[in-house]
């Protein structure tokens, strides 16, 4: 017990750290989810995979708990089997995602950093998933031309999670408006950005919120303005929207 009241002390500091209380408000309402919702139905594998990651020094950049249990759900109501993830990290939002998929479901996962991939990657393959997951090392923007280049691809993704650099997503919605099925759905992550998307001009913000803010307020425009999509804008973990290709 006192271990759960310690670990749970210590999310509590990262969200609190990152700013997420800004979009609930209360630290003790978001710790309640967490505790009664979201902890006890976790599968051991991302508790485990959780943990790992939270010990690694960039933890501030992993998918929370409770935002790695809505995409497990949203992945499974929508019955999707070919996926896309461009921003891997340690891997809790890829095993989240590779357990909401059928046993020949796909997920092709693109990161810079393989590293942090291999950190999770025990878990995953312990998890009895990783035959689902075709990982690439590099940046996801020339993996998509080459996508969109070969033509085969084209309405061909279920799902696409976008969880990397914020200041190429504009860049990403061009290319994956393309390749995500007409009935599939985009999940563009952080796109409350730490609450700081109304902060005022003159807020106190760090360099690199303030510097991706303005990509991230782009982006909210011209899905907004997108006659294609259909979006659906969630205050989960730092924000999530969801785009729905309708044409
Ligand atoms: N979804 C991950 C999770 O659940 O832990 C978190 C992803 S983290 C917020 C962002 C990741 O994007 C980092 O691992 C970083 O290396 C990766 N990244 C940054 N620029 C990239 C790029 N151009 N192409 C692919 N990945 C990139
Ligand atoms: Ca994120």
């Amino acid at each position: 017990m006192a271990e759960n009241g310690e670990k749970a002390e210590n999310q509590a500091g990262r969200h609190q750290e990152v700013g997420h209380k800004s979009l609930l408000q209360s630290d003790a309402l978001y710790q309640y989810i967490l505790e009664t919702s979201v902890y006890p139905k976790e599968p051991e594998s991302m508790k485990e995979l959780r943990e790992i990651t939270a010990k690694h020094p960039w933890n501030i950049m992993t998918t929370s708990a409770d935002e790695g249990q809505f995409l497990n759900m949203l992945l499974k109501l929508i019955n999707a089997k070919n996926t896309m993830e461009i921003g891997v990290y340690t891997g809790y939002s890829l095993l989240a995602t590779a357990l909401a998929l059928p046993h020949d479901g796909k997920i092709l996962a693109m990161d810079i950093n393989k590293e942090n991939y291999e950190l999770g990657l025990p878990v995953i393959q312990k998890a009895g998933v990783a035959h689902k997951i075709d990982f690439r090392e590099g940046p996801a923007l020339p993996v998509l031309d080459q996508m969109i280049a070969d033509g085969k691809y084209h309405g061909t993704f279920d799902f696409i999670f976008v969880d990397a650099d914020k200041d190429n997503y504009i860049n990403y919605h061009k290319r994956l408006i393309d390749l995500v099925k007409v009935g599939g759905v985009i999940g563009y992550d952080n796109t409350l950005w730490n609450g700081s998307v109304v902060a005022p001009p003159d807020a106190p913000l760090r360099k690199y919120v303030r510097y991706y803010r303005d990509f991230v307020l782009e982006l909210n425009k011209a899905l907004a303005a997108d006659p294609r999509i259909e979006i659906c804008q969630l205050p989960v973990g730092d924000g999530i929207t969801l785009c729905r290709r309708i044409s």
